[in-house]
Parts: C-alpha cells; sequence; structure tokens
C-alpha cells in the first residue's frame, strides 16, 4: 500500500532525471561528460534586468504583490500579446503573472480539469505535461505525429483520439523537442478541431522568441478562439532568466478568475523585485534578446552540420527552441534510450531519449544547443569517435 496520495500512480520520475543520474556517476568517478541534455540558457540575464531588480530589492520593496501581479506588469504583457501576438486581454482581468512558465501551466490545468477529464496532446512533446495533468487527477491523452511528415499536426491526427471526456488541447509552439514552429495550417486545424467540438487550447509559448524562421501564430488570435483559448508565455527561455521564475497565463475571464484562486491558495504571488525584473525585460532595450538568438542560430547549424555528417543520424534544422531532433534508427541501435545510455558511457555526452517525449519519439535522440559552441563541436567529435570505435 502506498504511503502517498493515490495521484501519484502513473507519474514517472522525469525520464531526462536518468540520464543526468547517469552523468553524475560517471562524473564522480572522473570523466568529463557534455551535457546536452538540458535546455538551459547559458547566457546571463542582460544587465537591465538585473539592474532593476538589485535596484528594486535595495529599495525595499520586498513584499507580497497583488495575487495577479503588479499592475505595470500586467499592463506590460496586455501590450506584449497585443502587440506581438494579436491578443487582446483585459490585463487586469485576464493575466495572471506567476512564478514559471510551468505554474502557469500547472494553473491551466489544474483549472480546466478535473477527475475524469481528458487533456490531448501531441507528441513528442514536454516531458511535464502528462505529469502535471495526473497531478490535477486527469488524464493525458497522446496524438502521436509521424517523423515521416515532419511531426506536423493534422486534423485528422486530432480528432482520431478525441473522446467524449475531451476537454481541452494542449499545444506547444514552439515546440520542444521537435523545434517545429506551428504554421498557420495547424494553427487553424487546432482551432477548427477545438471550435467544433467545444474544447479549450492551451497553447505553451515559451519558445516564441527563440525562434529562427517562420511567424508565430497565436491560437488566441484565431476568429473564435479567445473565448477558449490559454495562453502562456515567460522570461526563461528568451530573456536567459531561468533561475527567476517568472511567467504569465492569459484566458478568458472567468477562467482566469477561477484560476486566480488556484494562485492565491498556493503560490500567492510572483516574487516582487522578480516582477519589476520583469518589466523591465518587456519595456526595455529588445536587443540582447536578438543577440541571444544569433548566436543560438549559429550553434544550431554548427550542431546540426557536424551530426548530420555522422553515419546513421538525420537531423533536420529545428526552426525555433534550443534542440537538435535527431533520427538516429540508422545507427543500428534498438531504441534511443540503448543509444544515450551508450552515448554518455562510450562518447561522455549526455543526450535525451526522444522517448522521454512520448509517442512519436521512439527514433529519436534530443540534443541541446543551449552551450557554447567549443563544446558542440567537442561532443559531436566524440560522437564521431566512439561511432567509430563500434
Ligand atoms: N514549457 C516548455 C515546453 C519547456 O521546455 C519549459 C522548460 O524547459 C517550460 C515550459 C518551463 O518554463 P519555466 O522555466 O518558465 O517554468
Amino acid at each position: 500500500v502506498s504511503r502517498v496520495a493515490s495521484r501519484f500512480a502513473g507519474i514517472e520520475k522525469s525520464p531526462t532525471y536518468a540520464i543526468l543520474d547517469l552523468a553524475s556517476e560517471l562524473r564522480a568517478q572522473g570523466e568529463s561528460i557534455l551535457d546536452l541534455n538540458g535546455g538551459e540558457p547559458d547566457f546571463d540575464t542582460p544587465s537591465h534586468i538585473t539592474a532593476e531588480a538589485t535596484q528594486t530589492l535595495n529599495s525595499g520593496f520586498t513584499h507580497y504583490t497583488p495575487s495577479r501581479g503588479l499592475p505595470a506588469l500586467l499592463t506590460a504583457i496586455g501590450d506584449k500579446l497585443l502587440k506581438d501576438n494579436g491578443v487582446a486581454v483585459d490585463p487586469a482581468r485576464q493575466i495572471i503573472v506567476t512564478p514559471s512558465a510551468k505554474h502557469a501551466l500547472f494553473l491551466s490545468v489544474m483549472t480546466l480539469l478535473g477527475p475524469g477529464d481528458e487533456l490531448l496532446i501531441p507528441t513528442p512533446s514536454w516531458v511535464s505535461y502528462p505529469a502535471m495533468v495526473r497531478l490535477a487527477a486527469a488524464e493525458p491523452v497522446f496524438a502521436p505525429l509521424s517523423a515521416d511528415n515532419g511531426f506536423r499536426i493534422t486534423r485528422e491526427l486530432l480528432e482520431e483520439r478525441l473522446t467524449p471526456r475531451t476537454r481541452a488541447l494542449l499545444i506547444n509552439n514552439p515546440n520542444n523537442p521537435t523545434g517545429n514552429v506551428l504554421t498557420t495550417a495547424e494553427a487553424e486545424a487546432v482551432a477548427d478541431v477545438a471550435r467544433d467540438h467545444d474544447l479549450f487550447v492551451i497553447t505553451d509559448e515559451i519558445y516564441e522568441k527563440v525562434r529562427f524562421r517562420g511567424e508565430h501564430v497565436s491560437i488566441a488570435a484565431l476568429p473564435g478562439m479567445a473565448d477558449r483559448t490559454v495562453t502562456v508565455n515567460g522570461f526563461s527561455k528568451g530573456y536567459a532568466m531561468t533561475g527567476w521564475r517568472l511567467g504569465y497565463v492569459a484566458a478568458p475571464e472567468d477562467v482566469s478568475a477561477q484560476m486566480l484562486k488556484v494562485q492565491q491558495h498556493t503560490v500567492g504571488c510572483a516574487g516582487s523585485f522578480v516582477q519589476r525584473g520583469g518589466i523591465s525585460a518587456l519595456t526595455g532595450p529588445q536587443e540582447p534578446i536578438d543577440r541571444m538568438r544569433t548566436a543560438y542560430e549559429s550553434r544550431r547549424d554548427l550542431l546540426v552540420e557536424g551530426l548530420s555528417s555522422i553515419p546513421g543520424f538525420v537531423c533536420p534544422s529545428p526552426d525555433a527552441a534550443l534542440y537538435a531532433f535527431c533520427d538516429i534508427s540508422g545507427t543500428g541501435f534498438a531504441d534511443p534510450t540503448a543509444f544515450t545510455t551508450w552515448l554518455l558511457r562510450e562518447a561522455k555526452v549526455a543526450a535525451t531519449p526522444g522517448s522521454a517525449f512520448g509517442p512519436g519519439g521512439e527514433r529519436h535522440i534530443r540534443m541541446a544547443f543551449a552551450t557554447d559552441e567549443e563544446t558542440l563541436g567537442e561532443a559531436v567529435d566524440r560522437i564521431k569517435r566512439a561511432m567509430a570505435r563500434q
């Protein structure tokens, strides 16, 4: 009999940690391991943002804020949503500032789903989604996309998995791990399914600013979607602010009112000085973001070209996000977990098996290019040498 609540049934430890554990073990034995497993920007937070937060701390602005967030930050987010995304919301009634996009997703899932409800998630997709859904006592249902058509979303693939219990669709645009940016046709397919079957859409747009090609389409901006779309975004990836824990969620007013109760009774509010940093990020100079994006783009090219020169690797160049998602079925390994374990032991490179991201990723591994070019070049060399020795 379990000593903890039944809601933990079916929640696995994050599969990305299995690789991290083995990497730590090898490091403890004195091995040098190159980590391409995580997706954390290695850049410092732009200095004008840090300066604003430091000044705020020193001025004694260190107390609770309104649960929704500082009014000036809500306004800045509302302006951003309108300008960048064509999404018009009332900041005081429809936006909540959250400590991380992760928490914004958790609020969304807790608010929209209850026991027996299903959330449809096209996969491969981020590892935390199904766990969050299960914590809400609801069920994640996967709609596996096909590597053979570039993991593109179609109306048919979504409709195949709908049941009378489906309450919402979860779309990650741009996608981790595939790097796909939703095309207009895909966004319209999602919107059509949501409207025709009376579903909500939760859209996680955390990689919006780490985009190299394609236009960003926000589902909430499509006709008839404002009242059934919950938009999640944050500062971690675009502004290199992972440790600040700052995100936000924009939702229809009635949904946002209930969501606010979850925020009030759990975390209360995001950090006061952290929110001031967020205002600086949105209203200050945007050049640092462009510089980081340019750096990621040349890292992407270096990694993708390097990996593509290894026999058995097929690595399309991703449109966005921080990952190369490579088909390694040509290497002769039975599955990506066996391959990443072998890679770690023999090449001393940590990568993530595609199977961690749900059905559809069985032939793939994910490698992050959130680290410097020297490390990426060395990782490619190590993999090449290990493959040649095999
Ligand atoms: N959504 C996706 C798809 C992610 O990959 C990540 C981080 O890896 C997050 C959300 C979490 O963002 P935050 O740091 O704001 O919690």
